[in-house]
């Protein structure tokens, strides 16, 4: 018994049913705090330090409630009293400390190093408003600033605090924690999130997420990613990834010398992965500490450092590959700069005839990934065929220098969240047929047995049609929604990226609905739900969006398409939202151009919850189709060899396809009478501008074949049975994609901690 009546009783003075939603939130945050007091923490001579610029980590108290083991418990005696775990739930607000897969993946990661006991905690920085929160307003994207901080909070400020050198002035800066409570009370680590007490949302302008970018000491903290189209904006990041290294070096430097280290021996007390390269400034500036404030030698400093750090590539988009130029540096951290330039040219030394392996390039711009490559001791892609790029394709030049530091990570995601707490109705499904094993060691192969059991996959189809209510209902209450809880649900969730290709989801909407027009009625109505946010600079994004929104509201008024296709565009995509929509989903979109994606986590989110997936050979998606098979998944498109090959030779002709007679007619519906009389017609002509001469993300490419397969997969849907023992193998032949696999694969390899 939690006697949360007594407690609430005696906290607010009323019984538990006369409590709001936001009074027993706080109770059960007590709760929580009570609970994992007692909790055992890894004091391993050994600890490692993600630090990442993102942590999405979503919601905390159901996924603490569950970990402490009184989820249950919690839910019941709260019906006991007529309220509800999921009202509850609606009063936390959700932390927008991420953008996308790789902040939900150091969020995986952290409940898995915990829940394997081992030493390590995440490092970043505590923005006050997060990323955007994202609102539809005349079909177009509109950005709000995204507070969170409102007490009652997980976060506890402390008393750590270091000083950050800057050129211009130096800070002050303050630690706060979240604890990360591993599963079954195993480890309790910490995430640990560095701000400013100067740090003010007085600038922000009106309900924007405007503010005065120069403005160091009051904005520092303020959004994660705020705009960098100008020098300033540019400026602020620099010194937002400066401020979150230094006193990520320093935690780590002063733990390390607590624990017994003599800095000499760091790497044998410190081990610091580095979630792609935004803190990548960590390799300098631990350089700049050993030396000026241990009294280590230059050369010795160097040589502690690349057995220290590691780093984790998470993209092969030339755009996103971060480079600064060596002048901005010098204005945020001189010191920074300064050894940037003798790392630099002690590789032109080395490699004088190599200049793509350089630090600083002949435009005196520095390559943050190099630092990473040549200075850290391990380099890993996130999925197999990922890694396979980066080593034959784009750090062709740094494999062939060490190609013992290359290595693969497959990435993963927490059974706990994405199943236990997002799927209570499929958790014990599984727990009944195979016992509670896969809680922590997440085998669910014994699962194929049920296969062929009649009884089992129709309780298998209950469930999903239970969540779709679910769904449905949660819509209806939170945003205002209709959806057809008896319809197909075709989900597309992800950042919005032309790599991902929302606009040929798009296209095949629009040949949907123009086949429905002509008298071709689905035999079940299909619900195509969208989520994402856009880069507030990128615009063909926001066009995508817009297309999206007008289709939506298109269909929506057609009385003749309405009643059997429905478009909805979820507004502000976050965990919360995926954690409803996902075990909802009949079908997973996994579109993206072939070796765009380096390995995506949301596919295996909903492989997990049951859902098919509709994919391109890309990233993780190859090793689920090896897992599950051809027959229990729908791939399609160009191999990522040949796209490879198409970039290499500039030898797409996305005009040639366009006129195409069975492809025209679907993009030139993009700036037709009909959805110019909703849309805006800038946003439309230039996105149907770039789709003929263009499309630089080659949606045209593969978009034939994907109306003919999305026309299979609809098919298919109507043998019910068929359709749920495929689902079945997928949920069964997930277990490779726990997260618990990959912490485990990282610390073998990589971090050797002890548990
Ligand atoms: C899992 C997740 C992602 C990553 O999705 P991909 O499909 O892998 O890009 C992004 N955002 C949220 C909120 C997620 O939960």
């Amino acid at each position: 018994m939690l006697n949360l009546e007594e407690k609430a009783k005696k906290q607010f003075n009323k019984s538990l049913k006369d409590a709001s939603e936001q009074e027993i939130y706080k109770l059960l945050l007590d709760l929580v705090e009570e609970k994992s007091a007692a909790m055992p923490t890894n004091e391993s001579k050994r600890k490692m330090y993600y630090v990442s610029s993102e942590f999405l980590i979503g919601k905390l108290l159901s996924n603490n409630l569950l970990n402490l083991g009184i989820y249950d418990e919690v839910k019941e005696e709260l019906a006991k009293h007529g309220k509800s775990i999921e009202e509850v739930e609606e009063a936390e607000q959700e932390p927008s400390l991420g953008n996308g897969g790789l902040g939900r993946l150091a969020a995986c990661f952290l409940d898995s190093t915990a829940t394997l006991g081992l030493n390590g905690d995440g490092v970043g920085l505590n923005y006050h408003f997060g990323l955007f929160r994202q609102v539809f307003e005349n079909n177009q994207q509109n950005y709000r600033p995204d507070a969170w901080l409102a007490e009652p909070t997980w976060l506890n400020k402390t008393d750590t605090s270091f000083t950050v050198p800057f050129g211009k002035f130096t800070l002050e800066s303050k630690l706060y924690e979240i604890e990360v409570l591993g599963y079954q009370q195993k480890t309790k680590n910490k995430l640990r999130l560095f701000d400013l007490e100067s740090v003010s949302g007085d600038i922000i302008k009106e309900d924007s997420i405007h503010f005065d970018k120069e403005n160091i000491k009051e904005n520092l903290t303020l959004f994660l990613y705020p705009d960098d189209s100008d020098r300033q904006g540019y400026l602020l990041r620099i010194y937002q990834q400066y401020f979150m290294v230094s006193n990520a070096a320093q935690l780590a430097i002063q733990e390390a010398v607590e624990r017994g280290s003599n800095i000499h021996d760091l790497a044998e007390y410190v081990i610091i992965q580095i979630n792609d390269t935004h803190p990548a400034f960590i390799i300098p500036e631990l350089i700049r500490l050993l030396v000026y404030k241990h009294d280590i030698s230059f050369d010795e400093s160097v040589e502690i450092v690349k057995n220290v750090v590691a780093f984790t590539n998470h993209t092969i988009l030339a755009e996103a590959l971060e480079k600064w130029p060596i002048d901005y540096i010098q204005e945020v951290a001189p010191e920074i700069a300064a050894i940037i330039q003798r790392l630099d040219a002690l590789i032109k030394e080395e490699y004088p005839h190599n200049p793509a392996v350089h630090v600083i390039d002949g435009h005196q711009t520095v390559h943050m990934a190099h630092i990473a490559i040549h200075f850290g001791f391990s380099v890993n892609g996130v999925s197999a065929l990922h890694t396979e790029i980066l080593k034959e394709t784009e750090l062709k030049n740094f494999y062939e220098i060490y190609p013992n530091k290359f290595n693969n990570k497959t990435n993963g995601i927490t059974f706990r969240r994405w199943l236990m707490a997002s799927n209570p109705m499929l958790t014990e499904f599984i727990d009944q047929k195979i016992g509670t094993n896969w809680h922590q060691d997440a085998d669910l192969t014994k699962l194929l047995d049920e296969a062929n059991d009649e009884q089992s996959i129709q309780e298998l189809q209950e469930i999903k049609q239970s969540n779709k209510v679910r769904l449905a209902n949660h819509l209806e209450r939170t945003k205002d929604v209709s959806i057809n809880p008896n319809s197909i649900i075709d989900i597309h969730i992800k950042r919005i990226h032309e790599y991902k290709r929302q606009q040929m989801l798009a296209l095949y909407i629009i040949y949907k609905y123009k086949a429905i027009k002509d008298g071709h009625i689905p035999e079940t109505p299909i619900t195509i739900i969208y989520g994402g946010k856009a880069a507030p600079a990128y615009t063909i994004a926001q066009d995508i969006i817009h297309l999206i929104l007008t289709l939506s509201e298109l269909i929506a008024n057609d009385p003749d398409v309405s009643p059997h296709l429905q478009v909805e565009f979820i507004e502000n995509y976050n965990v919360g939202e995926a954690e409803y929509l996902i075990p909802a989903a009949d079908i997973s979109e996994q579109i993206s151009l072939a070796s765009k994606e380096a390995s995506g986590t949301g596919n295996m989110k909903f492989m997990l919850n049951g859902a098919l997936t509709v994919a391109t050979y890309d990233g993780a998606n190859v090793e689920i189709a090896e897992l599950v098979g051809e027959e229990n998944i729908y791939t399609f498109g160009k191999s990522s060899d040949e796209i490879v090959r198409l970039y290499e030779e500039d030898a797409y002709d996305a005009e040639g396809l366009y006129y195409n007679e069975k492809i025209k007619h679907l993009v030139d519906f993009i700036i037709s009478d009909e959805l110019k009389a909703i849309g805006n017609q800038e946003n439309l002509h230039r996105l149907h501008h770039d789709i003929i001469s263009k499309d630089y993300f080659m949606a045209l490419i593969d978009l034939e074949e994907f109306i003919n397969l999305k026309e299979e997969v609809y098919e298919d849907y109507e043998n019910q049975e068929d359709w749920t023992r495929k689902a079945l193998v997928n949920i069964a032949k997930a277990g490779f994609f726990s997260s618990d696999r990959t912490i485990e694969q990282y610390n073998d390899d990589i971090w050797k901690l002890e548990n």
